[in-house]
C-alpha cells in the first residue's frame, strides 16, 4: 500500500454513497491531494433509499434526501464536485478519464481512481422504457418524475416483488392508487416460501393485488396505457414501475479491462483494489465476500456501499484496511409489517449441501400483557455441526433489534449457546423476558443435545 501514499490527483466516478464516502475519507487522510468527483445526475451524497417515502409523501421535499450538497463538499472539504457530468471512458494506459457535461466534452488525468458507479435497474427489454408511463427507481430524479405524473394514473402495476417493489407498492397504495404487484417467483423471493406467504397475505389484506408466478414477457406502450402480458393474460395499467432488481454498473470497468468477478460485478481484493492497482472500487458495482458461505456475493446495500467507500478511501490513502465481507443484513416494511433478513435462507442451505436445522417460531414482540399486542414470525437457519446461525428471516413488529443481534451472530459465528446466554435486555414495553432470539437459540440447543 505504501506506493499508493504519494499520489496527488484522485478521480472518483460516481458521487453516491460509496463515492462520497471515499472522497471524504481521502480528504481527511491526504489533505493536500486533489480530489475530483464526476457525477452524472444532479445530486451527490443522496439517499435513493428515501425515494419510495418521497413518492408516498412521508418525505415532502426531495432535497431532504440529500445529505450534503456539491457546494458543501467544495466549501467544507475542498472536494471538486462536477454534477451532470458523465464519464464516458477511462483510458487506463494513459490514466485519463473523458467526460461530457453541459459545457461540452473534457478529460482529466488521475494518479488514482475510485470507481463507484453503483447499480442500474434491470430492464430485460430496453423498449419497455419507451413511455412516459413506465418508470424505474434509481435516482432522485426518478422520484420526482413518478410523483409529478401520479395524478394521471389510477391503476398502477409494480413489476417485481423484491424490497424496492414492496416499498413502491406501499407508496403508491398510500397515494390512493389501485396497485397490482406482478412477480415471477414469490413476494420477497430471497425469503423462504412460508415467510413470503405471510407478507403476500398481508399485502392482499391491505388491498394490493398480488400475482405471483407472473413472468412479464411483454410491455406494450399505448398513448395513455401500458399493456403487460405474461404470454397468457394481458393486463392494462395507467402506469408501471419496473422493480426487477439491479445489476452492477460495470460498463466503465469492462472498458478499462478490469477483472469482472463470478457474480458479474467488479472483482476487488479485500482492500477493495481492482485488478488495476491504480483503481479502487466500492459500492453497488463490486462483489464482496459472503461471510456465511465464503464465496463472492453481490450485496447492493447502502451500509455496505458507505463502508466500502470508507475502506477504499483509506487504502488509497496509504492505510491497509480490510473489508471483511457481508452477511447481507437488510430490513424494510410494508405498512405496519416489518420485514428483515440476514445470511442465507433454507433454500440456499439446501443448495449448498449444508447440514442445517431450521427453527421457526411466532413470538410476542413485547410482554404478553403489554399493549399493543404484536408478534414476530422468525425463522433461523442453524448449522448443525458448528451450532451457529447461518441466516434469519423476520416479519412482524419491532424486528430491528432482533435482526441486529442475529446479524452479529451470523457475521461472527456466535453459537447458539452464547446467543442463549447473551445479554438481551428485558422490560415489558420492549420484549418478553424470553425474547424471540433466546427462544430460537434454546429450541436449537435442545434439538442438537
Ligand atoms: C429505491 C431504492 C431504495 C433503496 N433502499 C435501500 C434501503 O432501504 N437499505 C439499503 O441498504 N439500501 C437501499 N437501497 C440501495 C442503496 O441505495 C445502494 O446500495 C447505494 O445507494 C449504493 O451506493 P453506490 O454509491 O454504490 O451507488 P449509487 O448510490 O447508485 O451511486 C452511484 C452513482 O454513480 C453515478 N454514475 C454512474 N455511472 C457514472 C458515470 N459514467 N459518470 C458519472 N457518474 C456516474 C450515478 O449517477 C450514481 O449517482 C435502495 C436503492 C433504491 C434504488
Amino acid at each position: 500500500m505504501e506506493e499508493v501514499f504519494s499520489m496527488k490527483n484522485i478521480i472518483i466516478i460516481g458521487g453516491g454513497a460509496a463515492g462520497m464516502s471515499a472522497a471524504s475519507r481521502i480528504r481527511k487522510l491526504l489533505p493536500d491531494s486533489s480530489i475530483k468527483v464526476f457525477e452524472e445526475s444532479s445530486y451527490v451524497s443522496y439517499a435513493p433509499c428515501g425515494v419510495p417515502y418521497y413518492v408516498e409523501d412521508t418525505v415532502k421535499d426531495i432535497n431532504q434526501l440529500v445529505t450534503y450538497t456539491p457546494e458543501f463538499f467544495t466549501r467544507e472539504r475542498n472536494i471538486d464536485v462536477h454534477i451532470r457530468t458523465r464519464v464516458t471512458s477511462v483510458d487506463a494506459g494513459a490514466s485519463e478519464v473523458s467526460f461530457v457535461s453541459e459545457a461540452g466534452e473534457g478529460s482529466a488525468k488521475y494518479d488514482y481512481l475510485v470507481l463507484s458507479t453503483g447499480a442500474v435497474p434491470f430492464v430485460p427489454v430496453k423498449k419497455w422504457l419507451d413511455s412516459d408511463n413506465v418508470y424505474t427507481v434509481r435516482h432522485l430524479e426518478d422520484g420526482n418524475r413518478i410523483k409529478a405524473n401520479l395524478s394521471r394514473a389510477s391503476r398502477v402495476a409494480v413489476v417485481g416483488g423484491g424490497y424496492i417493489g414492496v416499498e413502491m407498492a406501499e407508496a403508491l397504495s398510500r397515494q390512493g392508487k389501485l396497485v397490482t404487484v406482478l412477480e415471477m417467483k414469490r413476494i420477497m423471493p430471497n425469503l423462504d416460501q412460508e415467510i413470503s406467504s405471510t407478507i403476500s397475505s398481508y399485502m392482499k389484506a391491505k388491498g394490493i393485488t398480488v400475482k405471483e408466478g407472473f413472468e412479464v414477457k411483454s410491455v406494450e406502450n399505448l398513448p395513455n396505457a401500458v399493456m403487460i402480458s405474461d404470454g397468457r393474460t394481458t393486463e392494462r395499467f395507467d402506469a408501471v414501475v419496473l422493480a426487477l432488481g439491479v445489476r452492477p454498473n460495470i460498463e466503465l470497468a469492462r472498458q478499462m479491462g478490469l477483472r469482472i468477478g463470478e457474480t458479474g460485478a467488479v472483482w476487488v481484493d479485500e482492500h477493495l483494489m481492482t485488478s488495476n492497482k491504480e483503481a479502487f472500487a466500492a459500492g453497488d458495482s463490486v462483489e464482496v465476500k459472503d461471510v456465511v458461505l465464503g464465496k463472492k456475493r453481490y450485496v447492493p446495500l447502502a451500509p455496505e456501499a458507505n463502508k466500502e467507500g470508507y475502506v477504499a478511501g483509506s487504502n488509497l490513502s496509504g492505510m491497509s484496511m480490510v473489508f471483511p465481507g457481508s452477511a447481507g443484513a437488510a430490513i424494510t416494511k410494508f405498512y405496519d409489517m416489518e420485514i428483515g433478513s440476514v445470511g442465507i435462507n433454507e433454500e440456499e442451505a439446501k443448495a449448498n449441501g449444508i447440514d442445517y436445522y431450521a427453527v421457526k417460531i411466532k413470538h410476542n414482540a413485547r410482554a404478553s400483557y403489554f399493549p399493543p399486542s404484536e408478534s414476530i414470525e422468525m425463522k433461523v437457519i442453524f448449522d448443525k455441526k458448528r451450532k451457529v446461525p447461518l441466516g434469519a428471516q423476520l416479519v412482524g413488529s419491532e424486528i430491528f433489534g432482533r435482526l441486529s443481534t442475529l446479524s452479529l451472530a451470523v457475521s461472527y459465528g456466535i453459537d447458539a449457546e452464547k446467543l442463549f446466554f447473551s445479554g438481551i435486555p428485558y422490560a415489558p414495553p420492549f420484549a418478553p423476558v424470553w425474547d424471540s432470539v433466546i427462544v430460537a437459540s434454546r429450541i436449537f440447543n435442545e434439538h442438537v443435545l
